[in-house]
Parts: C-alpha cells; structure tokens; sequence
C-alpha cells in the first residue's frame, strides 16, 4: 500500500512529497514539530501535544496555522489514507517558504506537514525485558530545549554516540554534572530514598507529555515524586533508572556508561509505571 504526505492542504503519496528549499525549516531549522503516538486508532494525549505545539509556536512567533479541530480532522484522515491503527503521526510546522534571510519575512504562511508511519504500539513488553544502557554526552544543545525545536543536530550527534557506543539512548549532562533529559526521551531515578525523581521543567528540558502523564499516575498509585535535577553520579548509584516517551512509553535503564544502575536488572518502580501507562495508553 503505498504512503500518504500530507503537505500544505494537499495529500500527496509520500515519495514524491516535497517543500521548496527555501523552506525556513530546511535553511534555518526554523520550525517545530511533535510527535504523536496512535493506538487503535486514537491519539494518546492530544490536548497536551497540541496545547505544547501551540507553546512551541507561540514561543518562536509563528502562528498557529490551523485550529485544533482542523489539524485533528487532517491527523485523522492522514492515519486513514496510511491506514494507521497503530503508529506515530509526524506534524511539523516552519516559518514558510521565503528568499533567504535571517529576519522573519514580511509576508509568509507556514508550511505544514504530516506523516503516519506504522509501528509496534504499545511496544513489545519482552522486547526491553532486560533494559537498555545509556551512555552520558556533555549538553551542547540551546538554552530553549522546552521549544520542541526540528534543530535537533545534538541530539541526532549523541543518539548516534550511544548507537556507536551500543546503547539505547544518550543522556545530555549540563555544565554543573547534572543530567538534563535524553536525546529524544526524558530522564527518571528512584533514589536512594524511594523517591522518584525527574528533572523539573524548565527551558533546559523539553516538557514531554509520557513525563506529565506518568507523574499523575505516579502520583495517583502513592509514589512519592520530586521534580529536581540528578547527576550522573546519583543515577548510577540510584535503586533505578528509566527513560520515557510518547513512543519509548517506559523503558528502564540498566547501565550507564557501561555500570550498572542498582542491581543491574528492570527495577520494580520502571515496571510499575510501565504497567500503568500501558493500561493509561491502551
Ligand atoms: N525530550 C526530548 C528531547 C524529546 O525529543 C522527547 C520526544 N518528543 C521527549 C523528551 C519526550 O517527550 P514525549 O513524552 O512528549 O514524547
């Protein structure tokens, strides 16, 4: 069956969909985008990825090009014509198309695109039965990670560090040796204490939706959460550790940079929330 793009009010097949390379996004990265997990058809969270593309947009001065009705009534018929049941929905939206220059146009409208793709969600329980390693990266990115940016050159440098290293993910540490977030996931512990903790929100991690639902789950199920910053040092030595994300769903983390985290295995807290999102998400 061959794959649907939607571009610009069009759907067009997918290999031949295509922007102008005077696409602001293609010269400046100068664009946003999210991703959406599908699941029977249904996309998990809506309102809060499309409550934080609004953010993104508002916070680099683009309009909102499309309501939530109408970009909801596209993602539909884009996850029909791909036949989607289960998946991720791409959306990215950039400045537009305009002779090249680093101010804002005076006149352009952005240019929205969409793509479905099928996957294995909710992922495989056994396929991460054993966790997965990550390996720590020093964070280079911007100042602005809370903008769902597409300049994602960092964090495509330090996935493939981890790749190289044969880890999962890679987790950017900033300045002070404080773990900051994942290349596309966010960071989590159980400390020495019980408590489960993730780095508060700020402009120095992307807000990810997994991590807003899991607190309130958490939070329902008596686990006691506190949002602060953790250093590699503390990961390494904490009960547990895992990652999070809209496609990831929880995955727990068993060695960093080659060390074990606790006893080496998936620690019952990661499992726990991994049971209650799965039952969230499905
Ligand atoms: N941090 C970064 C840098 C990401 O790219 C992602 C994936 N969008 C996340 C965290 C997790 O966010 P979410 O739970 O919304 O997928």
């Amino acid at each position: 069956m061959s794959r649907i793009a939607y571009v610009n009010g069009q759907y067009v097949p997918h290999n031949q969909a295509a922007v102008h390379i005077e696409d602001r996004g293609y010269q400046f990265a100068d664009g946003v985008y999210e991703v959406f997990a599908v699941i029977r058809g249904k996309l998990i969270d809506p309102a809060f990825h499309f409550e934080r593309l609004e953010r993104s947009l508002r916070e680099i001065k683009i309009e909102v090009p499309l309501s939530r009705r109408s970009l909801g009534l596209v993602i539909v018929e884009v996850l029909r014509r791909n036949r989607v049941r289960n998946g991720i929905l791409y959306l990215q939206v950039t400045r537009g198309v305009a002779p090249r220059d680093h101010g804002f146009p005076a006149v352009v409208s952005p240019s929205i695109v969409m793509t479905a793709r099928a996957m294995a969600l909710p992922p495989d329980p056994h396929k991460f039965e054993n966790g997965i390693g990550v390996v720590t990266v020093p964070e280079t990115r911007w100042r602005r990670c809370d903008i769902k940016s597409i300049a994602l050159l960092p964090n495509v440098l330090a996935k493939q560090d981890a790749r190289d290293a044969g880890a999962y993910e890679a987790w950017f540490v900033d300045e002070d040796g404080f773990v900051t977030e994942g290349s596309s996931t966010n960071a989590w512990i159980v400390d020495a204490d019980g408590n489960l903790v993730t780095r508060q929100t700020n402009s120095s991690i992307l807000s990810g939706i997994t991590r807003r639902t899991l607190l309130e789950l958490a939070d329902k199920a008596g686990v006691h959460v506190i949002e602060r910053s953790f250093t590699v040092d503390e990961a390494k030595h904490a009960r547990e550790a895992f990652i999070s994300s809209a496609t990831s769903f929880v995955l727990p983390v068993v060695r960093i940079d080659g060390e074990p985290v606790g006893k080496g295995q998936p620690g019952p807290v990661a499992m726990q929330l991994e049971t209650l999102y799965r039952r969230y998400a499905v």
